[in-house]
């Protein structure tokens, strides 16, 4: 099995190259971002109780965040392995996960982070805003909450893979077709 994270702040790719990802290598996507919109288009109890804490570009809490992966990790027991895109967030997220996979006999392959510089982050996302219709793409100052929050609660996350050998950077600036060189050659090597 060949478990992934696909890291960075909001907007820095992770979706766009996870699509392209997933069908070089056969694995199995878990967007949580895109899990809880989900629930949210659906008003289910879970998308209820998101809602509050993504309109203002907070983290769901974490209780709420790891059952819902937990369930989603479940359900493919025919994996050959995941990409994890916007999670694990927070250490407890991180531990959590690790449990996970080690109950299953697996574990994190590698965490790659895309790396783009701040302002970027906020030009990408405010021009995703015009088509994607999320409501905290369209406001800068939730924008800029998100990138605090991922600087204050997520980067902890890097350095906690890093301490186990399993973190790698890469530039997340350039084509799409760049990007995606980059991250395959670091796959490769994994
Ligand atoms: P994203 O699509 O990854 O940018 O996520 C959008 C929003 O969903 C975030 O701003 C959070 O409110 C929530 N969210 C997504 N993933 C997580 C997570 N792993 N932990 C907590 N909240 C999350």
């Amino acid at each position: 099995m060949k478990n992934l994270i696909l890291f960075g702040p909001p907007g820095s790719g992770k979706g766009t190259q996870a699509e392209r990802l997933i069908e070089k290598y056969g694995l199995v996507h878990i967007s949580t971002g895109d899990l809880f919109r989900y629930e949210m288009g659906n008003n289910t109890p879970l998308g209820l109780q998101a809602k509050a804490y993504m309109a203002e570009g907070r983290l769901v809490p974490d209780e709420v965040t790891i059952g819902m992966l937990r369930n989603k990790v479940e359900m493919h027991p025919e994996a050959t392995g995941f990409i994890f895109d916007g999670f694990p967030r927070t250490i407890p997220q991180a531990e959590a996960l690790d449990r996970l996979l080690a109950d299953m006999g697996t574990e994190i392959a590698g965490l790659i982070a895309l790396d783009v510089d701040e302002e970027e982050i906020v030009t990408r996302i405010l021009n995703r805003g015009k088509s994607s219709g999320r409501p905290d793409d369209n406001d800068e100052s939730i924008i800029r909450n998100r990138i605090t929050v991922y600087k204050e609660q997520t980067t902890p996350v890097f350095d906690y893979y890093a301490e186990l050998g399993k973190s790698h950077s890469i530039a997340g600036v350039g084509s799409i077709d760049d990007i995606f060189e980059r991250l395959c050659s670091t796959i490769d090597q994994l």
